[in-house]
C-alpha cells in the first residue's frame, strides 16, 4: 500500500476522551473512531488488524478440529425464554421489537441458538463429538463502556460451543480449547494466563478466564510469579489425545492463579512470599464446561449406545477479538507509539522514502516495494512530499515493527537502512539485503 493512495487519518493531538494508552493509540493512529458510546467504526488500519487477529483466531480453531459457521446477531426472545435466561440476563440485553411486535434481541452470546441448532440435527451419539463456533459481533449494554475497544457495547467475539455423550469427553474438549487458546495468544505475541474464575451467568463449575497481565486491566488477579515463566512455544500437541492435553492444562494451571472472584488468600499464602503476585488483567478469553445445564432446559438430547435418550454434555468458550487488540497495544507500545508484534502487525514493513521525487529514491523505494510483494510481504510505502521527521513519526506511531529506510545518501553507497520498531536498532545493508532479512524474519508466521 502506499501512503498516498490510503486512509490513515492520524491524529497530531492526543484525544481527550482516552484515559488509557491502547485507546489513545488507537485513536491517534486512524484506526477506530466512536460512533457511539461503546461502538466504533473500523478504520482501515483498525480493520487490517481485526481481520488478522480474526485469521488466527480461525486457524487454531480449525487447528484443534473446531467447525466454522456463522450464526446472526439479531435472535428471538422464544428461545432464551426456553433457556429461562431473557428474563435473567438483565440490562447488558439490548432487547428490540420488530414490526409484528415480535420479542427480539441483539445477541449479547449463542448457546441457545446453537442447542437449538444441534437438537434439530442432531440424534444420536454416532454424531459427537461435535465443537461448532463463529466469530460474530456482540451487543451487550455495558453500563459504563470505555477504554476504547476494551470494553465496547458492540464488540467481535469467537464463541464455540462443544457438544458431548458424556462429561469425561466433555473435559477433554475443554482442555483442548485450554492448548488451543494458548497457542493462539502466543501467536499474537501475547502471554495470556489461565486463571481459574467464576462462572457467572454462564454457570459451571470449570471455568478458567485467560488473562493479559496489564495495569490498566479491569481484574485484580492474585498468582505466582511462576505461571510467567511457562511459555507453550511451538508444541505440535496431537488435539484427540487426552493425555497430551491434560498435561498442558495440568503444567498450565497446576500453580495459583485465579482472579479476584475465586482468591483464596489461605492457599495464596501457601506460595513463598517472593513469588506472590498481586496485579492487574485483561480478560481476553474464558473457557467453560457446564454440564447438561442448557440441554436439559432445551431438551437436546441424544440416543446413546444403550438405546436410551440422554442430555449433551456442553461447554462454551470465547475469545474478545477486538478487545485483544486493546490488550496487545497495552503489553506493546512506548512513548512513539504502537509496537505490533510481528505475527498481528498490519503491514509487515514501512518504506520511508527520505527525498520523494529523487529519481534514484523513488526508484529503489518502487523497487524495494516490488520485491517485498513478490515475496508475499505488504510494505506500507511512505511516498508522501513530507518531511523525513513527520514520516518517522507516522511510522512510529503506527507501530510497524521493521521500518526501511531509503534515501539519496545510503543508495550512493549501495545501501539502505533496516530499523526495528522494538530496539530502535538500525543497520544499513544493500536493498536485497533487507528485503531477504524482513522475509527470514515473517518466515513461518
Ligand atoms: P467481562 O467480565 O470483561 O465483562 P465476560 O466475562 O462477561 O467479560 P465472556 O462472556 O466470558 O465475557 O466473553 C468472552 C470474551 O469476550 C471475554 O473474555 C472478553 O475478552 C470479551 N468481552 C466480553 N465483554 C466485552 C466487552 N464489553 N467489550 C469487548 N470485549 C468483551
Ligand atoms: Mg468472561
Amino acid at each position: 500500500m502506499r501512503l498516498s493512495r490510503y486512509f490513515l487519518p492520524v491524529l497530531k493531538e492526543n484525544p481527550s476522551e482516552a484515559q488509557i494508552v491502547s485507546h489513545r493509540l488507537m485513536l491517534r493512529a486512524g484506526m477506530i473512531k466512536q460512533a457511539s458510546a461503546g461502538i466504533y467504526s473500523w478504520l482501515p488500519l483498525g480493520f487490517k488488524v481485526l481481520r488478522k487477529l480474526e485469521n488466527i483466531v480461525h486457524e487454531e480453531q480449525v487447528r484443534a478440529g473446531h467447525i466454522p459457521m456463522l450464526m446472526p446477531t439479531l435472535q428471538s426472545a422464544d428461545l432464551w425464554r426456553e433457556s429461562g435466561r431473557y428474563d435473567d440476563y438483565g440490562q447488558e440485553m439490548l432487547r428490540i421489537k420488530d414490526r409484528h411486535d415480535r420479542d427480539m434481541l441483539y445477541g449479547p452470546t449463542n448457546e441457545e441458538l446453537i442447542t437449538d441448532i444441534f437438537r434439530a440435527h442432531v440424534g444420536s451419539y454416532k454424531d459427537l463429538p461435535l465443537t461448532l463456533y463463529h466469530i460474530q459481533w456482540k451487543f451487550r449494554d455495558e453500563i459504563r463502556p470505555r477504554f476504547g475497544v476494551m470494553r465496547g457495547r458492540e464488540f467481535f467475539m469467537k464463541d464455540g460451543y462443544n457438544f458431548d455423550l458424556t462429561k469425561e469427553d466433555a473435559l477433554h474438549a475443554y482442555n483442548r480449547h485450554l492448548v488451543s487458546y494458548l497457542r493462539t495468544y502466543e501467536r499474537m505475541g501475547l502471554q495470556a494466563i489461565p486463571m481459574r474464575a467464576d462462572g457467572g451467568p454462564i454457570g459451571g463449575d470449570y471455568t478458567h478466564e485467560f488473562l493479559v497481565l496489564a495495569e490498566t486491566g479491569e481484574s485484580e488477579v492474585f498468582y505466582d510469579s511462576a505461571v510467567t515463566d511457562l511459555t507453550f512455544g511451538d508444541r505440535d500437541i496431537d488435539y484427540d489425545s487426552v493425555e497430551e492435553c491434560q498435561a498442558v492444562l495440568e503444567e498450565f494451571t497446576s500453580k495459583y492463579a485465579r482472579t479476584d472472584e475465586t482468591h483464596d488468600e489461605a492457599l495464596f499464602n501457601d506460595i513463598p512470599e517472593d513469588r506472590r503476585r498481586v496485579a492487574r488483567g485483561i480478560e481476553v478469553g474464558q473457557i467453560f464446561y457446564f454440564g447438561t445445564k442448557y440441554s436439559e432446559a432445551m431438551n437436546a438430547v441424544v440416543q446413546g449406545p444403550d438405546g436410551k435418550q440422554v442430555p449433551v454434555h456442553m461447554g462454551s468458550h470465547g475469545i474478545g477479538v477486538s478487545r485483544l487488540m486493546g490488550a496487545i497495544i497495552e503489553a506493546s507500545h512506548d512513548d512513539k507509539g504502537i509496537i505490533w508484534p510481528e505475527g498481528v502487525t498490519p503491514y509487515h514493513c514501512g518504506i520511508v522514502n527520505l527525498k520523494q521525487g529523487d529519481e534514484e529514491a523513488d526508484a529503489a523505494c518502487d523497487a524495494l516495494y516490488a520485491s517485498l510483494t513478490a515475496l508475499g510481504l505488504e510494505p506500507l510505502y511512505d511516498d508522501r512530499n513530507e518531511r523525513a521527521g513527520g514520516k518517522f513519526a507516522t511510522m512510529d506511531l503506527i507501530g510497524l515493527p521493521w521500518r526501511i529506510t531509503v534515501g539519496p545518501r545510503g543508495l550512493k553507497n549501495g545501501v539502505v537502512e533496516l530499523t526495528s520498531r522494538r530496539t530502535g536498532e538500525s543497520e544499513e545493508l544493500p536493498p536485497e539485503a533487507a528485503v531477504q532479512k524482513v522475509a527470514e524474519i515473517y518466515a513461518g508466521l
